[in-house]
């Protein structure tokens, strides 16, 4: 097999906040590709983070009492514990704050003011310190406010550096209408295409007045405008400035998964960031959409953001991460809450899969002696390849559907031919309707490998075993 590299990210999270179920969510979806990458052979590296800088991040640590680095040393470990918690196998957790990113951000803007694409302008313009980005007045509501931070923006006026982003409306039209810089779902491409047909304007890359920040290279009373900052993580990763090597091997980057509040950044201004270095754009920018809980907007005022640490805890990391990549078609918004939860476990996970494993292990032990025999291809080989497929194209949902209906098939034909009829009055049917069935479930287990690691290798061990028991249950009820 000829071996790809496969370079997928997942967002760096701000540290002011905590891991909830949507940050789970992105960082979810970008294993489960990851893994189905490294099952076909292909080198991977998928990244994950924190963005520590800014402003909005100086002033949670204040509030908590809290020296800046500390803060995020605290708030850093809640993030990578979470992913571990969930079953999250990251190539590389990188913080903003480490000296490898510092390193490369100061070349990439030196590179940057050498390019000729900067100059020093005044500007006055209005500042959301939670978005950490200057507003248009017609992004604001009626009221004059943030719409994702209810907030009124603050007013600043500064002698800022600036990029000419201007000059790349027409390269990033073209790249990303002929897919050159693919924009999925087909929604947000259309809505990045109309942002840019609007007209590009020049964007500030430092501020005067922000706390906590990378110093601009050569203007020492500016820092780095923190998106920058941020968005360069996914170069420094792999090596930018520091291992021309192994950046040369993975860059461009094939997918960046971000939530569509940010597309903007990655579909726009990143793209452009990069061409003006001499750097390619990533090839793929997948957004998602945005959870609901029991139809209401998770917000910390309202006090129901949820921990996915307490899903796991109750549930297992298998559970939820096949519950959100299930429930919710990626790229589209969608509600989803404890009791959703509860449903598809009892339901998809206990009646279905965990039933199929643990009543064709225990007649296998009753009437095989525990012994089945090795089969090249499964009847369902071609079902599970078509979710494989799906999966590797961020159509969780669909592949999880497909696996599914084999899942329901396999129980149906059990339900249907009554093995325990057959015993001792056609034992070749049984013993070929057995093995049949356990190279089905075989073939469910490779498939669901990306999605439900440790469920995967539970059947996997369990259908290898020299004499096969009757398995313990994967899913017990739960009420
Ligand atoms: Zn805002």
């Amino acid at each position: 097999m000829s071996q790809n590299k496969y370079y997928i990210t997942a967002p760096i999270y701000y540290v002011n906040d905590k891991p909830h179920i949507g940050s789970a969510y992105t960082t979810i979806a970008a294993d489960v590709v990851a893994r189905l990458r490294r099952f076909s052979g292909d080198e991977v590296y998928f990244l994950t983070g924190t963005a520590e800088h800014g402003t909005k991040i100086a002033e949670s640590a204040e509030k908590a009492g809290k020296e800046v680095r500390v803060f995020a040393d605290e708030n850093a470990a809640k993030f990578s514990l979470t992913w571990d918690h969930l079953g999250i196998a990251p190539d590389d957790f990188i913080r903003t704050t480490e000296d490898r990113h510092a390193q490369a951000v100061e070349k990439f803007f030196l590179k940057l003011k050498s390019s000729g694409k900067v100059y020093e302008a005044d500007y006055e313009g209005l500042y959301c310190i939670g978005c950490e980005s200057f507003k248009k007045e017609t992004e604001l509501t009626p009221e004059g406010l943030c719409p994702l931070h209810n907030k009124k923006p603050e007013l600043v006026k500064e002698r800022n550096w600036f990029f000419k982003l201007s000059e790349y409306q027409e390269i990033l039209k073209d790249k990303i209408e002929a897919d050159e810089i693919k924009i999925e779902p087909f929604v947000r491409k259309n809505e990045v295409l109309g942002f840019i047909n609007q007209g590009l304007e020049d964007i500030a890359i430092s501020r005067r007045t922000a706390k906590f920040a990378l110093p601009l290279p050569w203007d020492k009373e500016q820092t780095i405008y923190v998106w920058l900052d941020e968005l360069f993580n996914y170069c420094t990763a792999v090596g930018y400035g520091a291992d021309e090597e192994n950046f040369k091997k993975f860059w461009p980057a094939d997918a960046h998964l971000v939530g569509k509040d940010i597309i903007k950044f990655h579909a726009v201004i990143w793209p452009a960031l990069l061409l003006a270095i001499g750097e390619q754009p990533p090839k793929k920018i997948v957004a998602h959409g945005f959870f609901t809980v029991g139809g209401q907007k998770m917000s910390k005022t309202l006090g129901n953001v949820i921990d996915p640490n307490d899903w796991v805890d109750k549930y297992g990391a298998d559970a939820v991460r096949y519950f959100v990549l299930r429930e919710v078609p990626f790229g589209q918004d969608g509600d989803v809450s404890e009791d959703k939860l509860k449903v598809r476990y009892n339901s998809d996970l206990a009646n279905g899969l965990g039933n199929l494993f643990s009543r064709l292990t225990n007649m296998i032990e009753k009437y095989l002696g525990g012994e089945i025999a090795e089969i090249e291809k499964s009847a369902k080989r071609a079902e599970i390849e078509d979710a494989l497929t799906l999966t590797d194209n961020f159509k969780f949902n669909i592949a999880l559907e497909k696996i599914w209906e084999v899942i329901a098939w396999a129980n149906q034909t059990i339900d249907k031919e009554k093995p325990w009829e057959l015993a001792g009055k056609d034992d070749a049917k049984l013993k070929s309707l057995l093995n049949d069935l356990a190279a089905v479930l075989q073939d469910i287990a490779f498939g669901l490998a990306p999605y439900m690691p440790e469920t995967a290798e539970k059947i996997r061990a369990g259908l290898s075993a020299e004499k096969i028991t009757k398995a313990e249950p994967l899913f017990p009820h739960i009420e």
